[in-house]
């Protein structure tokens, strides 16, 4: 069997183009602008990147896009002090503290800060706590992206079986409870679980959240199931040149091709789904907060 290959970066383009549909009428029949405000504490390279591609993306479907960059050194009191502006301002409908802070900053105080109607990260203790009870709340972005594709792609999710690889609070977690949530029977597997291969072969649905690069191989899938990897390696690529880096996920993408019925590649799989499902978001946050009707398809 040769894999479909679930193109996340054409589905994201979809999603956006809908964002950026909904954007313009909101402006014309509303007045309304929605606004992104992102923090970003110090000068991880990465993270500048990601900031980078998040403003470009929300200017482009035509919403209000703010920047906050401050020091690595920025104290906690400096900082909530951003996000209590923020919390406060008509203009903000989303709230994003890019991950992870430096060292003496208090994430989960930090996040706790940020106004849950306005957190469009989904990661506020009452968004989680709204989740896990089946209600209305911002739900992480990857794992929506996640979730778009797989009910894209089968329909109704009802009734089948799914094994998540890892137990993070921004993917793993999550991204069970929405399985849950669409009628899966869900295992989560992690570092811990006996015979993983094993549980992994009984899946229809297996999302691989990890952080090990190309861990799962080909024969750990049951014919015919859906691999949504989530993971993002960059490991050496000497067939590229010396010195050449790769980025890869957490399945072995060549064998697994050969046995699921589809397959997200890395790059281009879940990574475009997760800036398309911030602006989803933003959106969905922007509707809530002017008691308007909720965009179909991009929120759960
Ligand atoms: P974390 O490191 O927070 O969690 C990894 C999970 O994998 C843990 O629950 C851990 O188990 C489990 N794990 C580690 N080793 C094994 C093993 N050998 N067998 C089974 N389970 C194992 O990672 P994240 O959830 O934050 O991210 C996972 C991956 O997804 C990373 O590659 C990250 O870069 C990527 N990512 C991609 C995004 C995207 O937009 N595409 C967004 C977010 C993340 P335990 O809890 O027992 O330690």
């Amino acid at each position: 069997m040769t894999a479909q290959i679930i193109n996340g970066k054409a589905f994201a383009e979809r999603v956006r183009s809908q964002v950026a549909e909904h954007v313009a009428r909101l402006k014309v029949d509303h007045a309304i602008v929605p606004g992104l405000a992102v923090v970003l504490v110090g000068e991880d390279p990465a993270s500048q990147v990601y900031v980078r591609s998040k403003g470009k993306l929300t200017v482009e479907v035509g919403m209000h896009s703010v920047e906050h960059k401050l020091d690595a050194d920025t104290s906690e009191t400096d900082l909530l002090a951003v996000i209590n502006k923020l919390n406060a301002d008509p203009a903000i409908h989303g709230i994003l503290v890019q991950l992870p802070l430096p060292k003496h900053l208090n994430e989960d105080l930090v996040i706790g800060n940020i106004d849950p109607v306005k957190d469009v990260d989904g990661f506020h203790i009452s968004n989680v706590g709204l989740l896990g009870t089946g209600q209305k709340s911002m739900v992480p972005c990857t794992p929506l992206g996640c979730l778009m594709m797989l009910r894209d792609h089968f329909g109704s999710l009802s009734g089948r079986d799914a094994v998540v690889i890892g137990r993070s609070n921004i993917v793993g977690k999550p991204m069970a409870q929405l399985l849950l949530g669409d009628s899966c029977t869900v295992t989560i597997a992690h570092s811990r679980t006996k015979n993983l291969p094993d549980v992994v072969r009984r899946a229809d649905i297996v999302v691989a959240a990890v952080g090990r690069a190309e861990m799962v191989p080909g024969d750990w899938i049951k014919p015919g199931a859906v691999v949504i990897d989530v993971g993002i390696n960059r490991i050496p690529a000497p067939e590229k040149g010396e010195g050449k880096m790769k980025l890869v996920g957490d399945v072995d993408f060549a064998s697994c091709a050969g046995i699921a019925g589809a397959i997200t590649p890395v790059p281009g799989g879940v990574g475009p789904m997760t800036i398309a499902c911030l602006l989803a978001n933003t959106l969905t946050a922007t509707c809530r907060a002017n008691n308007l009707p909720e965009p179909e398809g991009l929120t759960v």
